[in-house]
């Protein structure tokens, strides 16, 4: 691998006219839920969605690029992630409320802020966003839902840029919507979506947001170091209750467990490295599959390589 000082100054040097900010050898765990990883070969933040074309319009093709969000379905690896990572920040953090009960937010938008917004706008249909601790690009990418609705049920439509540079515009049925699943070609980091809620009362949405809080705290270690759901529920099941059948639920390895609250949750208990969790995550597949005969599939997204023995 390229020195990472290298990777960034050459970048640097080959494209003047950037407007964001390129840095080299930047840690990443800070920038996650868990709290673990290693660094960013380069880590770049563009200005806006221009500048993000024209970076990667110009990047050789050859070097590999990965989008993070706010890092809460996200373990980054120890060795860190080689080429650029891309973090998209103020320049992609615009919400505003349009007519027709529609609200346009930028991909680093909080998903509980366009929550918010749209119940202080009286648009129902968007509290749900209130359940994920993300933001919009990993919504979209994520197809994120809780408490009954998901992202497809409320986008009209979502724009990104591709990895030649090109912006697209993917209408809400282009983008192969399932649970978890975003059909978008993976080399598209988005940078906007377009919602729609219906008319509904402030008072009556601040309830049911209220609600969602209420439920996620009790329900869900969200005060702890994870990255929410590790496992999506296989068809006809659900993944909590095969981690717990096959005697997982607080199983520790190194310094990371299965949660007590919610056994579909890995947490770092102070100490962990990616390793660790995804250690304990692999053991518990193994352990599920040898209990109940199901393969469990990683929700929690991985990046980056191993820490070199
Ligand atoms: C306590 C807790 C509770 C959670 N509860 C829920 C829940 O109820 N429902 C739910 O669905 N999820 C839940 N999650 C998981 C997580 O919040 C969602 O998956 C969220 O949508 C991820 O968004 P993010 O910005 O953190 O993305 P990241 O974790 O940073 O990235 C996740 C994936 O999205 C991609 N991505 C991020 N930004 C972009 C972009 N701009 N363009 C393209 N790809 C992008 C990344 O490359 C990666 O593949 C929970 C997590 C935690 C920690």
């Amino acid at each position: 691998m390229t020195r990472a000082s290298d990777l960034a100054a050459r970048l640097k040097a080959g494209m003047p006219n950037l407007r964001g900010r390129l840095l080299a050898d930047q840690p990443l765990g800070e920038l996650t839920w868990f709290r673990v990883g290693g660094p960013a070969e380069a880590l770049f933040t563009p200005a806006d969605e221009d500048d993000l074309a024209a970076f990667l319009h110009n990047l050789a093709p050859e070097v590999p690029v990965s989008v993070i969000g706010l890092g809460s379905n996200l373990i980054v690896r120890d060795g860190g992630v080689p080429g650029v990572v891309i973090r998209l920040g103020r320049g992609f953090g615009a919400v505003t409320g349009e007519p027709g009960s529609r609200m346009r937010a930028g991909a680093a938008v909080p998903d509980v802020k366009v929550a918010r917004d749209a119940q202080t706008a009286g648009i129902s249909g968007l509290a749900f966003l209130r359940g994920i601790p993300g933001a919009i690009g990993g919504a979209l990418r994520m197809n994120g839902g809780a408490y009954g609705r998901e992202t497809k049920d409320a986008l009209i439509e979502a724009r990104g840029v591709d990895r030649s540079g090109a912006v697209r515009r993917f209408a809400n049925a282009d983008l192969d919507f399932r649970y978890r699943h975003c059909g978008a070609p993976d080399d598209v980091i988005f940078t906007e979506a377009l919602f729609r809620g219906e008319p509904g009362e402030p008072e009556k949405i601040a309830a049911e947001m209220a609600a969602i809080t209420e439920a996620r705290e009790q329900s869900q270690p969200v005060k702890n170091r994870t990255g929410g759901s590790t496992f999506k529920n296989p068809p006809g099941a659900k993944a909590w209750q095969l981690i717990d059948a096959a005697g997982c639920r607080g199983l520790r390895m190194g310094g990371a467990q299965v949660s007590e609250l919610h056994c579909n949750f890995l947490i770092n208990l102070g100490s962990a490295s990616a390793a660790d969790i995804e250690m304990l995550g692999e053991t518990v597949r193994r352990r599920v599959k040898d209990t109940s005969g199901v393969e469990l599939e990683w929700e929690i997204k991985r990046i980056g390589v191993a820490k070199p023995a």
